[in-house]
C-alpha cells in the first residue's frame, strides 16, 4: 500500500494528452508491445507520418469525402468554428476549443476525434490486459508519439508504475527536451530508441525547425548517466535529405546498442488532408527496398561492431 506522501504525489500528476494506445506491435521494441502515443512534439519534422500527433492538445480531422452538407456540424458548435459556405466545409482551427460537440453531431462519421486524456491508473489498467502476451514474448510497453518526453512528469509516473509492475519499458523519443525531463524519465526505463534526424546542424534546422544540439548533448549526458540503458539510434532515413555517406557515419557512436534505419514512406499523407496540413515533402518519392538495404550495408561496413537493422533485418 502506497504511504500517505506518495499517495499524495500520485494524485497530483496531471492527466496525459494522448493519442491512442496500439497493441501487439512488433516494432517498437522487443517482443509483442502496446505502444502508448502521445500528443504534442516541439519539433516539425518536414516528412513526419502522424501529423496528428504534433499538437499538445486534442483536435478534430474532417474527412470530407463522407460529407453529406447536411449542416449538422455547424449548427452544433458552440463558438461558431465551422462554416457550410456553398463549396466548401471550414473550421477556424484558432477558435476551436476541442469540445466536439460537432463530431457527436455528425451523421457520417466525417468527423474524427485526434487526442485524450488519461490518468496514469487508466493506462496502466488498458495495458496491463495484455500481460501474458508481454510474457510469452518477452514485450512490454513503449511510450511513443508526439513527444513523451515533452510530458515529463505524466511519462515518468506512468513508466514507474509499470516497472513496479514488472513490465519492460521503452520510449521513442527525440530528446529534443530540457536535460531535466529526460533525466526525469530515464531510471524508469529499460531501452531507449533516439531518433536522429540528421547530423548536420543547419540541415536539421532547415527540416525540423530546430538544431540538433540539444539532441546530441543529451544522447551524450545518457551515455554518461549512472542509470544503465540500451540507446538504439534510429534514423528516418529520407532520400537526398539524409541518406548520404557522410550523415550515416556522422550518426555511428561508441555505446549504441544497435542502430536503425526506417526507410521513407507516406502513410500519413490522408491524415494531413484530414487536418488541412500541407506535405513539405510532395516531391520526395519513396525508394525501392535495395536503396535502404544498400545505406544499411554501408553502415554496416563502416563499423561493424555496431549492429545495423533495417526492416526488422540484421545487416
Ligand atoms: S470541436 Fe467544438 S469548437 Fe471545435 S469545431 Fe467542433 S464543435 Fe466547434
Ligand atoms: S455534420 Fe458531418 S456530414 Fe454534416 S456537414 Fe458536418 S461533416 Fe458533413
Amino acid at each position: 500500500m502506497p504511504d500517505a506522501a506518495s499517495h499524495e504525489k500520485m494524485t497530483t500528476v496531471p492527466r496525459g494528452e494522448l493519442l491512442r494506445i496500439e497493441k501487439s506491435s512488433i516494432h517498437d521494441g522487443e517482443g509483442l508491445r502496446s505502444v502508448v502515443f502521445f500528443k504534442g512534439c516541439p519539433m516539425r519534422c518536414a516528412w513526419c507520418s502522424t501529423p496528428e500527433s504534433q499538437c499538445f492538445v486534442p483536435e478534430i480531422g474532417i474527412d470530407r469525402s463522407k460529407c453529406v452538407r447536411c449542416g449538422a456540424c455547424a449548427a452544433t458548435c458552440p463558438l461558431g468554428a465551422i462554416r457550410l459556405d456553398d463549396d466548401a466545409l471550414s473550421v477556424d482551427r484558432a477558435t476551436c476549443d476541442g469540445c466536439f460537440k460537432c463530431a457527436a453531431a455528425c451523421p457520417k462519421r466525417a468527423i474524427k476525434k485526434y487526442g485524450f486524456s488519461a490518468s496514469v491508473d487508466e493506462i496502466v489498467e488498458e495495458v496491463s490486459k495484455d500481460d501474458v502476451f508481454f510474457f510469452h514474448s518477452d514485450g512490454g510497453v513503449t511510450l511513443s508519439g508526439g513527444e513523451p518526453c515533452a510530458q515529463p512528469e505524466y511519462a515518468a509516473a506512468l513508466l514507474s508504475r509499470l516497472r513496479a509492475q514488472g513490465i519492460h519499458t521503452t520510449i521513442e523519443t527525440s530528446l529534443f527536451v530540457p536535460w531535466e525531463d529526460a533525466a526525469a524519465i530515464i531510471p524508469h526505463l529499460d531501452a531507449v530508441f533516439v531518433d536522429v534526424k540528421h547530423m548536420n546542424p543547419e540541415q536539421h534546422e532547415k527540416w525540423t525547425v530546430a538544431d540538433n544540439a540539444l539532441i546530441l548533448e543529451n544522447i551524450q549526458k545518457i551515455d554518461a548517466s549512472a542509470h544503465p540503458v540500451d540507446i538504439t539510434i534510429r534514423v528516418p532515413l529520407i532520400p537526398g535529405i539524409n541518406d548520404d555517406d557522410a550523415n550515416l557515419q556522422d550518426t555511428l557512436r561508441d555505446k549504441l546498442k544497435a542502430i536503425e534505419l526506417l526507410p521513407y514512406h507516406r502513410l500519413g499523407l490522408a491524415t494531413y488532408r484530414l487536418l488541412d496540413k500541407e506535405y513539405a515533402l510532395n516531391d520526395t518519392q519513396i525508394q525501392p527496398w535495395e536503396w535502404c538495404a544498400e545505406r544499411a550495408r554501408f553502415l554496416s561496413s563502416c563499423k561493424p561492431s555496431v549492429p545495423v537493422i533495417a526492416g526488422g533485418s540484421l545487416f
